[in-house]
């Protein structure tokens, strides 16, 4: 069994991101998972890191992000270095902390075949077309693009448009929180969890995620979970296999890790109910 799963509003949260209810004496006791410029910039809770250094323990879990390598690498996470792990939307595929060149190559290799350059796209994001409530553009890795928005800015007119048009040139969207990600089609996570499960000999495999750019691994996954919060749960995301957490927030982070560790240990409260409820 393997356990491959999206970082951010997944497993870790940010202070504007972890939706924590109730009263501040009742929260959760939390560990900093990333520390930006010197200062805390995303927490778990102390349980979920617990379990997961459990999972990590055992082989079985693999971090899957859209940060670059570079803002991965800042993450703590159990088992840091350690086995696989997976940046940059599926473009990077790492062992023991190394990139494989071989795979990064066959990934740009089905770029430069199947999307327009990443310039075209750029452009019309800052200057043809340019993102409404666009406050800055980046580029990541040379691989994708994301733009920081105000989200009240941002129709949803413009945002079926540019989704078609990208969709016409090989070029996927993705919004969360205040982010607009654009990305190359063959860029994702899907792909690089799929080259993985080959490699390990997978038999069950477990996926989490919040965002559309987490569908795919979602999809394709024999049991999934999503949190009750983000991208996918403003769409109403649901499928067979998929299980909704009860919790929102970093509460939910720590729910999928302990399902999924109950799973690992055998337990069958997960593996026998793979249903879909709402939380
Ligand atoms: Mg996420």
């Amino acid at each position: 069994m393997l356990f491959a799963s999206d970082l951010d509003r997944t497993l870790i949260y940010s202070a504007n991101s972890m939706l924590l209810a109730g009263p501040d004496d009742a929260a959760p006791p939390m560990v900093v998972a990333e520390v930006y410029r010197g200062a805390p910039l995303s927490f778990m809770t102390r349980s979920a890191e617990a379990m997961l250094e459990d999972l990590a323990q055992r082989g079985q879990f693999v971090p899957v992000t859209t940060r670059t390598r570079e803002q991965f690498e800042r993450i703590r996470l159990p088992g840091r270095g350690r086995g696989y792990a997976i940046s940059t939307n599926g473009a990077v595929l790492m062992k023991d902390g190394v990139p494989d060149a071989a795979w990064t190559a066959s990934i740009r290799s089905r770029i430069s075949r199947e999307c327009v350059p990443l310039a075209e796209v750029f452009e019309q994001l800052t200057v043809e077309n340019p993102v409404q409530g666009l406050v800055r553009a980046r580029t990541a890795e040379d691989t994708f693009i994301y733009c920081l928005v105000e989200r009240a800015s941002l129709s949803p007119e413009y945002l079926a448009d540019l989704t078609d048009w990208c969709g016409q040139r090989g070029w996927k969207v993705s919004l969360q929180g205040r982010k607009l990600y654009c990305v190359p089609v063959p860029v994702s996570k899907e792909a690089a969890v799929a080259e993985v499960r080959e490699r390990m000999g997978v038999d069950t495999l477990i996926t989490a995620g919040d965002s559309l750019l987490d569908a795919g691994m979602l999809e394709v996954a024999d049991i999934a979970f999503r949190p009750a919060h983000g991208e996918l749960h403003a769409t109403g995301f649901e499928r067979p296999h998929l299980t909704v957490t009860g919790a929102r927030g970093i509460l939910a982070g720590e729910e999928m890790v302990r399902s999924a560790l109950e799973y690992a240990r055998g337990s069958s409260r997960v593996a026998g109910h793979p249903g879909s409820r709402q939380g």
